[in-house]
């Protein structure tokens, strides 16, 4: 068949239906923005008041359970969703799976033209000692506009402000074209049994969803800087190592050449002389660009352009010496442990160092091995694993939600600066990423760096203005999230 023939023939049959292809794109187009009219209507016809002062009032009741872990006792945490999800009438199931132990799942359905997304929480708290505190930390107690309580910043503000976003999209009928599911888990501070359990055993739950937000982000406050929103698109992963020397052990009167503590100490000295080469990470390049406008020149201009200012070489050693970046940059080790003898005069037989080594997401740990391997030069000295390493991994910010991240930050705040964190330690994003769905450790909450030192410490808490303000962010983020 001639070619040319088939184009007329195309091009008539084209140019025949034009009209019509014409008026499917302008039906579309209109939809969509009846769609998007639609929807901001719906957010304009909330009357926000009231879903803020319940939000701080369930914030305070939430904040009195007592799930610090171990033991946990999230069950009381899961209860207590439950009843606020059946008062909505929001589909929800409570998962026990050990005495005192609980996930809870809930689920607003969506049209099905969108895949889910997921608002993902831990309820159970690290442990408090109420010697240290100002207010007892399971008190919910308010004070210079601050609500005191474990949790108020890990992470049981983020999972309050997620039920009320399942409850105000219930009670507003919140138009979706995903569905909505809520998962609040048990353990991530200790085991992480919760979301292991219900991955294993309930994978039904979150398959096919494309994204997932929990915590992870920070939204700093520094006076004279302004607000960062930090993002968390990835993290890096522990792996912990145990060297192990054996050797002659002796009398200390008698020193022994190559005893187990000499040799242990020669390999370690190259170890903490040693950093691992720079491998900048898209996300992490992403991220010096958005803080750029925070330092002063020529380190702005040099952050701008990360990847070509550390070819050079006396930028890529002063970035290095910085604590606060350094991190970001390559796989760390920090030397944490070392064992010798228990007695002054006894050369010991046996000597060890533990190392916290972190990957970088993408990073093989037999790879880094290796490295290490050939630094120590001494096949004498035994590496062992001393945790469970699970292998890092991160999520790109080319997507819907992170642009609709950057898009309701900035009409809440524009002059924040939304940018793309790489986390040092483990969240439970990493359990989640592999099954394909998009996970971004998303705060609504700013604070300053005072409050943000709270977290795990004394006197944890979350100021109240933030809580009302938060609601509301996320409510806005999820609702365009839902239907695009
Ligand atoms: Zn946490």
């Amino acid at each position: 068949m001639d070619d040319s023939q088939d184009k007329s023939a195309t091009c008539i049959a084209l140019c025949k239906l034009r009209p019509l292809l014409v008026l499917v794109v302008l039906a579309a187009l209109s939809f969509s923005a009846f769609a998007e009219t639609q929807l901001d209507d719906h957010l304009r016809a909330i009357i926000w008041p009231p879903y803020q002062e319940e939000t701080v009032q369930l914030m305070r009741e939430y904040l009195r359970i007592d799930t610090s872990n171990p033991p946990g006792n999230e069950l009381a945490a899961a209860e207590f969703f439950h009843r606020l999800f059946d008062q909505a009438a929001i589909p929800n199931t409570i998962y026990p799976y050990a005495p005192g132990r609980a996930n809870i799942y809930a689920l607003i359905k969506g049209d099905g033209t969108l895949k889910p997304l997921i608002l993902l929480n831990h309820m159970d708290v690290v442990q408090a000692d109420p010697r240290s505190w100002r207010l007892p930390p399971f008190s919910g107690e308010v004070l210079n506009g601050e609500m005191y309580g474990r949790g108020a910043q890990d992470m049981k503000d983020e999972g309050l402000l997620q039920a009320m976003v399942m409850l105000i999209a219930a009670r507003q009928h919140l138009p979706l074209k995903r569905d909505l599911i809520f998962l609040g888990t048990s353990d991530e501070e200790v085991n992480d049994t919760g979301s292991a359990w219900m991955l294993e055993n309930h994978p039904e739950t979150v398959r096919g969803a494309e994204y997932l937000i929990t915590e992870g982000g920070t939204n700093l406050t520094v006076p004279g800087r302004g607000t960062v929103y930090e993002v968390g698109v990835g993290e890096k992963a522990p792996l912990w190592l145990r060297l192990t020397a054996t050797g002659r052990g002796g009398h200390g009167s008698i020193p022994i050449a190559d005893s187990a503590p000499d040799r242990l100490v020669k390999a370690l000295a190259r170890v903490v002389d040693w950093q691992p080469p720079i491998h900048l990470l898209p996300s992490v390049e992403q991220y010096f660009r958005a803080i750029a406008r925070l330092e002063p020149e020529p380190r702005a201009a040099q952050f701008r352009d990360i990847r070509k200012s550390l070819q050079a070489p006396a930028f890529a050693r002063s970035i290095s010496r910085d604590e606060e970046y350094n991190f970001l940059l390559r796989d760390t080790v920090s030397l944490t442990v070392l064992h010798g003898g228990p007695q002054t005069n006894v050369i010991p037989d046996t000597a060890y160092a533990e190392l916290d080594v972190r990957l970088l997401p993408g990073e093989d740990p037999k790879v880094f091995l290796g490295q290490l391997r050939s630094l120590l030069a001494d096949d004498s000295i035994r590496i062992t694993s001393a945790n469970r390493f699970k292998p890092p991994n991160s999520s790109s910010t080319e997507t819907i939600l992170y642009r609709l991240i950057e898009q309701v930050v900035h009409q809440y705040n524009p002059q924040a600066i939304v940018a793309p964190a790489l986390g040092g330690g483990y969240t439970e994003s990493q359990l989640y990423r592999p099954l394909g769905i998009t996970c971004y450790g998303f705060n609504t909450l700013e604070v300053t760096p005072e409050v943000d030192a709270t977290e795990h410490a004394a006197d944890e808490r979350v100021p109240i203005e933030q809580l009302r303000r938060g609601v509301r962010v996320l409510y806005e983020l999820v609702a365009r999230a839902a239907n695009q």
